[in-house]
């Protein structure tokens, strides 16, 4: 391994939380969280605890279940409060930290603080020692630094490590930095900082301007030993740095870089496609590392240079992080063991009866489609995650629809396992007309905000995929649903939905 090691610090399940539409529940929470243990992501920030309760409970799960494996991390604001509910929240990991922020720029000690210099200053350590008296691994971030005056910058620095903070962090709150700006900045506070040496510096960027990843490695560059980041780039507004592009850059260009970092990149691909499932955000085609596109060779010259010799084209191999693509794999005689062995590789680690599930599932699709490809077994896995914590369950349905007729459907849903209730409804169309008649059945009133629909895999047979996203009481929700019947994919995906809002009404 070259170098030193980069601490790649995952805030997934707390920046990119905040994105809108990408709440998660406790299960869905914990489920992000084992794909990052096994990821190999050092430390987890499982989110802020004084927030609400269902944000405590979600973060002292995953301190209980994970914090032997990875560093669990809980989000606080220099109150004395918020520094004692995250303390409460990470004490059953063996290895926890208290993450405290203060804004220090100009603009929020003026607009939202209201505090001067002194007063910040005070505050910051007052919160850090407060914070280790709880653990020993304390990080403090002086919130939109970028844009703060560089010698109080430096002065926050020194203080809040003297106070006993082990990880500064310098985040670009609003994405306003480029690359050599944010460089500057950091190596101006590893000259300027006398204490600087007792603590990591580290990386926090935002997208807005296109620049999160440029500007995290080129705060790498000058120092900086731990980076902040999210699956798929996740995040308030444009989001934040993609954990998979600061990862493989730092991995294919060590070279240059002269780091590495601890993560197992074959999960890069199966971690992100759980991600994008959970959270219903969509991973665009042409996304460096993650999206379908990313390693397909259109150009007839590309093609032939890749045959004859693969890294004429390719500058990382498509195994190394994982990807799935259309590969045949499978067939309706295709035994246990070998689905088995297939779905290790695609990352996924399921226990028995999930694993009879899904081998359950893939049978029946075996008899409907007689290829089934890497992506159409994903799909199948990702379908049924979570689905022990719903409530309704779609037994079955009848559409008509045609050519001069009205669309009606009839929805039959079985709730908690046992009540079966039905009823039917007329709609646009007979998708239009399950969705009515589950709202019907639940007794919730949804507005359908954005539907998508994809093809999992190749040809006339493939399994269709559905997204939904809907808007009930002012919330939003996502769902997906997968099937080789459109209507049915489009029903499943409805229905996820609506469970996620039944749980909040
Ligand atoms: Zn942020």
């Amino acid at each position: 391994m070259t170098g030193d090691r980069i601490i790649i610090f995952d805030t997934t399940l707390r920046d990119g939380e905040q994105s809108p539409g990408c709440s998660m529940n406790t299960s869905e929470k914990m489920e992000v969280a084992r794909a990052l243990v096994d990821l190999g992501v050092d430390v987890i920030e499982a989110g802020f605890p004084v927030a609400s309760p269902g944000d405590f409970e979600a973060v002292s799960c995953i301190a209980e279940r994970f914090g032997d494996r990875s560093t669990i991390c809980a989000l606080s604001r220099s109150r004395e409060e918020d520094v004692r509910r995250a303390g409460e929240a990470i004490k059953a990991a063996e290895k926890r930290r208290i993450h405290v922020f203060l804004a220090t720029s100009a603009i929020h000690r003026e607009f939202k603080l209201r505090m001067d210099k002194a007063q910040i200053i005070q505050r910051a350590v007052e919160s850090v020692k407060l914070a280790r008296e709880y653990c020993e691994d304390v990080e403090f971030s002086p919130e939109d630094a970028v844009r703060t005056e560089l010698d109080f910058l430096c002065e926050v620095v020194e203080k809040t490590i003297a106070a006993g903070a082990t990880t500064v962090n310098i985040p670009d709150t609003v994405g306003y930095a480029t690359p050599s700006h944010y460089n500057k900045v950091i190596r101006h506070l590893r000259e300027h900082v006398p204490n600087i040496d007792s603590a990591v510096i580290s990386a926090h960027c935002h997208d807005d301007l296109g620049l999160a990843v440029a500007n995290s490695l080129a705060a790498v560059e000058a120092g900086a030993r731990q980076v902040e980041c999210t699956i798929n780039g996740l995040g308030e507004r444009a989001g934040n740095a993609a954990l998979e592009e600061i990862v493989m850059a730092i991995r294919t260009r060590s070279d240059y870089f002269g780091v590495h970092t601890g993560i197992n990149t074959r999960k890069l691909f199966p971690t992100s496609h759980l991600v994008s499932s959970i959270t219903g955000m969509k991973v665009q085609r042409n996304k460096a590392i993650v999206g379908q596109n990313a390693f397909a060779h259109e150009a007839g010259i590309h093609q032939h240079g890749v045959l004859q010799e693969r890294s004429t084209y390719e500058i990382m191999k498509p195994e190394d992080v994982g990807y799935a693509g259309d590969n045949l794999v499978l067939g309706k005689h295709s035994g246990r063991a070998a689905f088995r062995d297939r779905i290790v590789q695609l990352g996924f680690e399921l226990d028995d009866a999930a694993l009879n599930q899904a081998f359950e599932d893939f049978i029946l699709l075996a008899d409907k489609k007689k290829e089934v490809y890497d992506s159409d077994i994903t799909a199948l896995i990702e379908n049924r995650l979570g689905d022990h914590t719903e409530r309704w369950e779609l037994s079955r349905f009848h559409t008509s629809a045609g050519t001069g007729m009205i669309p009606t459907a009839t929805v039959e849903l079985k709730c908690d396992g046992k009540h079966v209730k039905s009823d039917a409804s007329t709609g646009d169309g007979p998708i239009d007309a399950v969705f009515r008649a589950m709202e019907r059945i639940m007794d919730l009133e949804a507005r359908l905000d954005d539907f998508d629909v994809r093809s999992v895999s190749g040809g006339k047979d493939a399994q269709g995929e559905v997204r939904v996203s809907i808007t009930v009481t002012g919330k939003q929700y996502h769902g997906k649903g997968v099937s080789t019947d459109i209507i049915e994919a489009a029903a499943l995906a409805y229905l996820k939905a609506l469970n996620r809002a039944d749980v909040n009404r």
